[in-house]
């Protein structure tokens, strides 16, 4: 295929300390656990609504559990769900118009700048430093630049076009093809909700046998999560192992939310470290909800002390999270 190159220069719009790309879940929660610890945060979504497949994906109800007292036990209450603790059984859905509401709200509330209809085309990088997005938007072509970048795209659009390491989607026999898991079809959903697309590879990968095992870390930003291992089947309806598998209630530690060699970006929501299986539990809506508390907190203490989130203590992290009373220890 013949290379055209292009340039163009680029208008910086604004500075932040924390840019969060992508407003589902994840996104969301690290916006405003960001915000609320003092910085200056965009959410930068491109879609025209906020919640991601919570709102425009219509997928529900918002599965998982997590350790109790965080930002998922508040959002609950705002989205009138407060006792949906399921690992995998059948219970109350959200509704999707009421989320979209709540969601604006939650991150109007925390003093999160939000720009819709705005996907992030690329990133701007220094060296191996992510200090900016660049957007696409009906005025063409702009950036922001931010300190520390959360990227909760769920399929890692920031990480992958900063060169971070993915695991590859599946190959297909046709050349240059691939195949993401798209088996489950939400209707009048404005966007087609995709459950696995890529995976980064972090300081840690989370495995098949930490779920098994329930294991715990002392780097654990989340604590306790919970849900079977929900494989869908390729080929049609239901499960592609007959009976799911149960896993044990394990701890995300911050080590798969630390992207190898990329610096200055966090990653929050289904794009984390962890292999196919471990994605399968924890890319749930409640477990997701906690990656983006613990990652939005990360992101605010690293840029408020100027340092890499790689160089950032876990224990600051979970520290502020023991203080606004979520349960790491229980
Ligand atoms: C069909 C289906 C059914 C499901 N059912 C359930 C269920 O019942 N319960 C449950 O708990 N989970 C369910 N899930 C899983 C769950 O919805 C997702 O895994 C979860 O929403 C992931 O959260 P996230 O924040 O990482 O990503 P998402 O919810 O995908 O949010 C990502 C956001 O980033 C935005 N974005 C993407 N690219 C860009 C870009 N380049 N620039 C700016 N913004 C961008 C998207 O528009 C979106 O708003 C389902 C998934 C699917 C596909």
């Amino acid at each position: 295929m013949p290379v055209i190159k292009y340039s163009k220069n680029l208008t910086a719009i604004k500075h932040y300390d924390v840019i969060v790309a992508g407003g589902g879940p994840a996104g969301i929660c690290a916006a405003v656990a960001a915000a609320r610890e003092g910085v200056s945060v965009a959410l930068v979504e491109r879609n025209g609504v906020l919640g991601g497949n919570m709102t425009a994906g219509h997928a529900g109800p918002i599965l998982g559990e997590v350790a109790p007292g965080g930002m998922r036990d508040e959002l609950m209450g705002l989205l009138g769900v407060p006792h949906n603790h399921m690992p995998g059984v059948v219970g109350l859905a959200h509704d999707a118009e009421r989320a979209r509401h709540a969601l604006t709200n939650f991150v109007n509330d925390a003093g999160v700048e939000v720009y819709l209809q705005s996907p992030v085309s690329d990133v701007i990088m220094e060296d191996n430093r992510v200090r900016g997005v660049v957007i696409t938007g009906k005025r063409g072509m702009y950036a922001l630049a931010a300190e520390v970048t959360v990227d909760a795209t769920g399929d890692g659009d920031v990480a992958f076009f900063s060169g971070a390491q993915s695991v590859c989607l599946h190959r297909t026999v046709t050349p240059r093809e691939r195949r993401v898991n798209t088996t489950q079809e939400s209707r009048m959903a404005e966007t087609l909700g995709v459950c696995e697309t890529r995976r980064f590879i972090g300081e840690y990968v989370l495995k098949d046998e930490d779920l098994a095992a329930g294991k715990k870390f002392d780097d654990a930003i989340v604590h306790n999560a919970n849900f079977i291992a929900d494989i869908h089947n390729p080929e049609g309806e239901g499960q592609a192992e007959g009976v799911p598998e149960e896993v044990k209630p394990y701890d995300i530690p911050y080590r798969c939310f630390i992207p190898l060699k990329t610096e200055n970006l966090i990653l929050a929501g289904r794009c984390i470290s962890g292999t196919h299986r471990a994605h399968a539990s924890y890319r749930v809506m409640t477990i997701c909800m906690a990656m983006g508390q613990g990652t939005g907190i990360a992101a605010a203490l690293a840029a408020k002390s100027n340092i890499a989130p790689r160089d950032l203590s876990p224990a600051l992290v979970r520290d502020r999270l023991i203080d606004l009373g979520v349960k790491l220890e229980a």
